[in-house]
């Protein structure tokens, strides 16, 4: 058997049935809409067949997910500090653009920056707020910006809350 199988997008397939044509075990024949992976050889005639590009090969074994090493941690916290600079840059450019195209544009790059600064701090180990590392950056907060010391405290209180339900 390959090491890759046929997966079906349901929501970008046309219903056209092409595939069912072209595949030579009868895989893509069946009442759930999905291709059924221990049917299929991975020949790949209906993902070269489909129109609509609906159909992807998949590797049946993924890859080992990759240590997360200090080094590479550090160098996430650095990736982190410069998409910071550019989202505040982008801030800048949006609210003092006048042309209403150019807005859009610098202000799609302001939200994407910002979900890739929160990707990139789940990835650094801040997954969950009761994660040790997200507790210590709070308590870290706590003393280096006082300002926001309620914000914080109402944090650092909502993990204790759920510390002691998981406990009951
Ligand atoms: S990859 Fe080949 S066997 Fe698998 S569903 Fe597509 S046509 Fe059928
Ligand atoms: S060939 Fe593509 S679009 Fe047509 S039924 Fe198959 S998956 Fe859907």
């Amino acid at each position: 058997m390959a090491n890759v199988y046929a997966h079906r997008d349901l929501k970008i397939c046309s219903k056209d049935c092409l595939c069912l044509f072209v595949c030579p075990t009868g895989a893509t024949n069946n009442e759930t809409g999905q291709i059924d992976k221990e049917v299929c050889i991975g020949c790949g005639a209906c993902m070269r067949a489909c129109p609509a590009h609906a159909i992807t090969m998949l590797p049946r074994q993924l890859p080992k997910e990759q240590e997360k090493t200090e080094e590479m941690i550090e160098a996430l916290k650095k990736v982190i500090q410069n998409k910071i600079k550019e989202v505040a840059i982008l801030r800048q450019l949006k609210e003092k653009e006048e042309d209403k195209d150019k807005k859009k544009l610098y202000q799609a790059l302001y939200h994407s920056n910002k979900v890739i600064i929160e990707d990139l701090y789940r990835e650094s180990g801040y997954m969950t707020l009761k994660s040790k590392k997200a507790q210590e950056l709070l308590s870290e907060l706590l003393q280096d910006v006082p300002q926001k010391e309620s914000t914080i405290k109402n944090l650092l209180d909502k993990i204790d809350d759920s510390n002691s339900l998981q406990k009951v």
